[in-house]
């Protein structure tokens, strides 16, 4: 018989009805010696993640606040911690920090599909950008980001970091949905969805970060969107808005080899070069693909302390180029991995590009020891936290982080057997084998079932909102 979770108290919980809840839980039996806590994570392999990657078989989990009080084996958080709620994972399970989404456009999602096998400026000037002027509202971008919430929860994703247009509605999908993420506006030099000007989009960042500064989940933030798209002048204006509100800034950065050609006819430098030269670089900055990069931009990137996400599903589809990994890491440049929009992956699921990953960089180094898996698994969670700047919350299973926990299936059958963790979760792993996401403390997905998300509701709402893509692109209605 298959396994379930036994959430002892979960339902009761949902429906306010606490008093039936303390009969299953270990407080009844010795109350006196116990700890209380909101939440405790139980049984399976807890994959820690921290600085020795400790792995506890059999381990536990003590959530006090939204925060991790306590990780260890089971027998002692089971002695030491008492809670009104408990999630039970299988003896064969994953616990494994949430995945960490490093680059995309979540309202993308419905644009999925709608042109693909394309050049990256033929795609984006043909299509994404006419789409984009004649559908992107308020109401395509609560759709688009809450159907990506879907996506995400359901594979294991906690935190993701989001480029687009109306943050606010971005925010509130996140607020509502019980996600994490660094969210930033998009600036870019032409009229764009909400604000004419680039001016416009500066002033909307301002109230986006005033707005939402101090909330634990949301990070407000501004995404100029490449250097060949922006200004100089509006680059930093851009930095100087993160800096005075403290948060990080969102950036395209050498993408393409057009990108490289362009920078360089207008500045005479690389895009990271010009980067620097005009002093836009430094730790707040996320750089989005870094593909195109001569050993000095990596040697700057290392100076500036800047952080680099790898999107390998979108670099390939996209035929973008190949990001140079290993010489990153070696350089000690914090590097995170991502999924980019899923106009161009074309989905969320961070499995896929932990398998990705690594197979892209073992044939372009023609070294199959390149990017293992260890390393892999650390750009979707410690590794990727240190690369957006939120290493001392999250990405890590152990005291003081931010209680952001996934289980993994491992009775699936394409989890068994299993002889090391850390390969199942690069190679082997899918989407779909997440048994249950946590953020903050909270269950946003168990066993099938979405607790803050109306599936019905999201996917009714994204299929209304693709007939207005169709309409745009000249496809027919359904
Ligand atoms: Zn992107």
């Amino acid at each position: 018989m298959r396994r379930h979770f036994a959430v002892r108290c979960l339902g009761a919980v949902l429906i306010g009805l606490l008093a039936g809840c303390g009969a299953g839980s270990p407080q009844t039996e010795s109350a006196d010696r116990e700890t209380n806590a909101d939440l405790l994570i139980l049984g399976g392999t807890v994959v820690t993640m921290d600085a020795t990657r400790t792995i506890w078989e059999n381990g536990g989990i003590a959530v006090v606040d939204g925060v991790i009080a306590a990780v260890g084996s089971r027998a002692d958080i089971e002695a030491e911690w008492s809670a009104a709620e408990t999630v039970e994972a299988g003896a064969a399970d994953l616990v494994i920090p949430g995945l960490i989404n490093g680059h995309g456009h979540a309202a993308m999602t419905l644009m999925r599909g709608v042109a693909d096998d394309l050049a990256l400026m033929d795609w984006l000037q043909s299509y994404i950008f006419p789409a984009e002027a004649a559908v992107v509202d308020p109401a395509f971008v609560t759709a688009g980001t809450r159907l990506a919430a879907l996506e995400m929860i359901r594979t294991g994703t906690t935190t993701f970091v989001d480029m687009y247009y109306f943050a606010q509605q971005v925010a509130e999908v996140v607020d509502t949905s019980g996600l994490r993420a660094i969210i930033g506006e998009s600036l870019i030099e032409f009229p764009v969805p909400g604000s004419p000007t680039p001016a416009d989009s500066l002033e909307y960042s301002r109230n986006f970060m005033e707005t939402w500064s101090g909330h634990e989940r949301v990070t407000p933030s501004i995404a100029p969107h490449a250097p060949y798209t922006v200004t100089p002048e509006n680059l930093l204006a851009a930095l100087a808005l993160t800096r005075e509100f403290d948060v990080p800034v969102l950036i395209h950065l050498a993408e393409t080899s057009d990108e490289v050609a362009q920078i360089q006819d207008e500045y005479g430098l690389t895009p990271t070069a010009h980067l620097e030269n005009i002093g836009f670089l430094g730790p707040n900055v996320i750089g989005a693909h870094a593909v195109w990069l001569t050993d000095e931009d990596i040697e700057i990137l290392a100076r500036h302390d800047v952080g680099v996400v790898h999107n390998p599903e979108s670099n390939l589809k996209l035929a973008s180029g190949v990001m140079r990994v290993e010489d990153l890491f070696s350089a000690g440049v914090a590097t995170g991995l991502g999924t980019d929009g899923p106009a161009s992956n074309n989905d969320l699921d961070m499995f896929g590009a932990l398998l990705t990953a690594p197979l892209q960089q073992k044939n372009f180094n023609v070294d199959p020891t390149a990017t293992p898996a260890t390393r892999v698994f650390a750009m979707a969670t410690i590794e990727g936290a240190r690369a957006i700047g939120m290493e001392d919350r999250i990405g890590s299973l152990e005291p003081g982080k931010r209680a952001d926990v996934v289980i993994v299936d491992g009775d699936a059958p394409n989890l068994v057997p299993r002889y090391d963790p850390y390969s199942h979760l690069a190679y082997a792993a899918r989407g779909d084998n997440v048994r249950a996401t946590i953020v903050e403390g909270a269950v946003l997905f168990l066993d099938g079932d979405f607790l803050t998300l109306d599936v019905e509701a999201t996917l009714a709402a994204a299929r209304e909102q693709a007939n207005r893509v169709r309409e745009a692109v000249g496809l027919p209605q359904r």
